[in-house]
């Protein structure tokens, strides 16, 4: 059976530490050692998926889930924004694109 968790855990406190501490590596490193940066959140994703931290909506922004590579905007992604579907898509240098739902304006 699986241990109970408690607020007390401290795994997922550090899991979450250095996911964050890897994002921000592979950001600095993206554009002198590519390689390195998608090794970085490869890295992340793996603690994320061992410890189940969810990333958040946040984090999802901050990477491609096909290639692995930190995303800079104007660098290796492209941001539309797609007023009839209400989301900015965001089109990775691989290729890859994902969809990310914006707010509704207030009336
Ligand atoms: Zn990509």
């Amino acid at each position: 059976m699986a241990k109970p968790k408690t607020n007390l855990d401290p795994l997922p406190i550090i899991a979450k530490r250095r996911i964050d501490t890897l994002l921000v590596f592979a950001k600095h490193e993206v554009r002198e050692h590519p390689d390195l940066a998608k090794r970085y959140v490869q890295l992340a994703r793996a603690i994320a998926t061992r410890h189940r931290v969810p990333l958040g909506r946040e984090r999802k922004h901050l990477f491609c889930k096909e290639c692995n590579a930190p995303w800079v905007v104007g660098y290796n992604v492209k941001v539309r924004l797609d007023r009839t579907s209400r989301r900015a898509i965001y089109t990775c240098a691989c290729g890859a694109k994902k969809g990310f739902a914006y707010s509704k304006p207030a009336h």
